[in-house]
């Protein structure tokens, strides 16, 4: 990848505004999102288990800057489109376990008790699936993001997943835990690089387990590169007797937006054009296989299939 794309004003630019307030507090004037009833929702793949974790939801104003590269009327007429409300984003998060033999692979790592009141219930939901924290080996990160990251540690400072081996990609790691880009920042994003070095940074030498894009991270279960939504994430396929799952983190945020219009650009996304390409290469790869996916924003259980529709793709919640 050429690294340089991210050291441009393309990196800071949206994105600074993205970090700087959405995960502190809920959005005054817009209401609270209504949490979803159901906690989790297990999947058989092959041998093993996939378990969607419910963490919540939360709510962002929604205003010109969220789609970066289209008119907010548009916006508005999209999300109108499909029935759904357009003074506001509601963003799902969804972890996913995966259990395989006696390993518990936790996937993405939500907000814990760091991120907005509706938020923080992955811990719960976890639980009454019938597991405790303690029980977690692995936890797989595929990027640096705070709503992917926070909740490896509580607000206390107690690490949630003791006995986890934590894996990260390391060119992920490479660009959050510079100091001098970090340093060079603006104030905005500085926070997404502290809250890098209070989870990640703070781990345990021999918990952290850095791997390059391609790589196994357990039997069946295999990373590869998503650049651009941030410069090092990475998604994973899970496989099991012939039968795969393929956990897509961030490739988009609500599909609602950009699986229909894969063009568009978040806020969130670090290098647009980038994230656009990637979009496109892996939501092909699902249509072609009809392939099952769970991405991390999608509506929960946040799983199901991509299907064609029009010059993007719409997601088909599982049945
Ligand atoms: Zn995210």
């Amino acid at each position: 990848m050429d690294r340089r794309r991210f050291l441009g004003s393309t990196v800071f630019g949206a994105s600074a505004l993205a970090f700087g307030s959405v995960w502190s507090q809920a959005t005054p004037g817009v209401g609270a999102p209504t949490p979803v009833a159901v906690g989790h929702r297990r999947l058989k793949v092959g041998a093993m288990e996939v378990i969607a974790l419910n963490d919540g939801v939360f709510r962002r104003l929604l205003g010109e800057e969220f789609v970066t590269n289209a008119p907010l009327e548009q916006v508005k007429a999209l999300l109108a489109s499909q029935g759904m409300p357009t003074d506001y984003i509601d963003i799902p998060v969804t972890p996913f376990l995966v259990v395989s033999g006696n390993r518990r692979i936790l996937m993405d790592a939500g907000f814990a008790d760091n991120g907005p009141p509706t938020t923080g219930r992955l811990r719960a939901n976890m639980e009454a699936a019938g597991f405790k924290p303690e029980d977690i080996t692995d936890v797989v990160i595929s990027h640096y993001h705070g709503d992917h990251i926070n909740g490896l540690r509580a607000k206390d400072g107690t690490f949630i997943y003791p006995r986890a081996k934590v894996h990260v990609p390391a060119p992920e790691h490479a660009f959050w835990m510079d100091d001098a880009r970090m340093n060079a920042a603006p104030p905005a994003m500085r926070g997404a690089f502290q809250a890098v070095r209070r989870t990640i940074g703070a781990l345990p030498a021999d918990q952290l387990v850095r791997f390059e894009p391609g790589a196994t991270l357990a039997p069946g279960i295999v990373s590869s590169a998503a650049f651009g939504h941030t410069p090092g994430m990475c998604v994973f396929q899970v496989s099991s007797e012939g039968q795969n799952f393929h956990y897509v983190a961030d490739v988009t945020n609500i599909p609602a937006l950009f699986a229909r219009s894969p063009d568009w650009a978040a806020v969130f996304d670090m290098d647009a054009n980038m994230a656009r390409a990637t979009r496109r290469r892996i939501f092909d790869a699902l249509v072609k296989d009809r392939a099952l996916a769970g991405g991390y924003h999608f509506p929960f259980p946040a799983l199901g299939t991509m299907e064609v529709a029009g010059n993007g793709y719409q997601f088909k919640p599982l049945a």
